[in-house]
């Protein structure tokens, strides 16, 4: 997602950055994010393969110059085909070879904003088959607290989100209409009249040259939006869910729709509840003459007060269920349990009257509780 995202800000130092600043960075994030410290983990790989490649280009004088020039399409430059393994001035002198006489640096600029649309040689034709591309889903973390996980709530939240520009289509650079085909994209022949079968050789048939870097997105081709947007909180939301809202993601390029949003639910804790799914734990002290007697008592549940029968001779640590006093099930109909935890608990102190009286129970306790221990 964030696979534009500006050198500097990948390595987190200012445009005005010295070298040795720029290599001190990517040390110190290189150690951080190297598959060997994290072996298996997809994105500190993606991050370390971010980095380095903004280390590669900015630690490089001559390539710094161009990226700073022309931003994010200096990287198509490279991406594209038949370059991938040359750098900038092997991109540039291809075109110089190739196309002819008196190439400037934006007339190859044009060249490469050509390729980016998949405009080349082929023209018009090409570049319709590609067509409108949705924009990129985006993915982001939302935290809920504990109750509002269980029952559902209706909320608007604030995000910002990085966009693909509007202004140069995601592109990094600035265009104008190309000055040799008027936009059309196609060549015209001395009397104006149009060659169907040939593009424009200035913009491949992009209709556009580029003339410098975007000022709106400063050559990333993207910018930060911030979006209030309202949330529907399903009741039985649990961590790792996913809350999918459909075209709240980055813009589409050539006018395709929006990528998504996605929402990762985090559910935060609770001091007496843990949800473990659609079910709820909890302990609750029990007196162990309650145990011993059997009692009704009330427990706390996440939908209000339960009554909760105690069995005579309940042990400690027994685990009580109440059910359907859990969590709605998501995808499926129902709801979990209540699962209570007995722990006993024995008066700090006894009254003489109470003491005699236990006195009498100890006496008459035959049965060992220790028959099964060596002792
Ligand atoms: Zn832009
Ligand atoms: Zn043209």
């Amino acid at each position: 997602m964030d696979q534009a995202r500006d050198f500097y800000d990948v390595l987190g130092v200012p445009r005005s950055a010295a070298e040795k600043d720029i290599r001190k960075a990517y040390k110190r994030l290189a150690r951080k994010y190297h598959p060997d410290v994290n072996p298996g983990d997809k994105e500190a790989e993606r991050r370390f393969k971010e980095i380095t490649e903004a280390h590669n280009v900015l630690t490089d004088p001559e390539k710094r110059r161009k990226y700073d020039e022309f931003g994010r399409a200096y990287q198509h430059a490279q991406q594209s085909g038949q370059w991938q393994t040359g750098n900038f001035d092997d991109f540039l002198r291809h075109f110089a070879g190739a196309g002819g006489t008196g190439f400037t640096v934006g007339g190859s600029f044009s060249d490469i904003f050509g390729d980016l649309f998949g405009r080349t040689a082929a023209g018009r034709q090409q570049a319709q088959t590609r067509g409108p591309r949705q924009g990129e889903s985006i993915e982001h973390e939302l935290e809920i607290p504990f109750e509002e996980a269980i029952s559902g709530a209706q909320r608007a939240i604030s995000l910002t989100i990085r966009d693909r520009c509007a202004t140069c289509d995601g592109v990094g650079g600035q265009t104008k209409t190309c000055s040799a085909c008027g936009g059309s994209g196609m060549s015209r022949q001395s009397g104006g009249v149009f060659n169907i079968s040939a593009a424009c050789p200035r913009c491949h048939g992009a209709g556009r040259e580029v003339t410098g870097r975007c000022k709106d997105c400063g050559g990333s081709g993207e910018v930060l939006r911030s979006r209030r947007i309202n949330v529907r909180i399903p009741p039985g939301v649990d961590t790792g869910k996913r809350i999918v809202l459909r075209g709240e993601g980055a813009a589409g390029a050539d006018g395709g729709p929006r990528g998504d949003l996605i929402l990762r639910a985090k559910v935060g804790e609770h001091p007496f509840f843990k949800r473990h799914g659609a079910d709820i734990h909890i302990e609750v002290p029990v007196k162990f003459t309650e145990a011993a007697l059997g009692a009704e008592i009330d427990v706390p549940s996440v939908r209000g007060t339960a009554k909760l029968k105690i069995p005579a001779g309940t042990k400690n640590g027994q685990v009580l269920r109440l059910r359907g006093m859990g969590v709605d099930k998501m995808g499926a109909s129902g709801r979990g349990d209540e699962l209570v935890k007995v722990v006993l608990v024995t008066p700090s102190k006894l009254t003489r009257e109470q003491k005699e009286c236990l006195e009498r129970v100890a006496a008459d306790w035959t049965e060992d509780p220790r028959k099964d221990l060596p002792v």
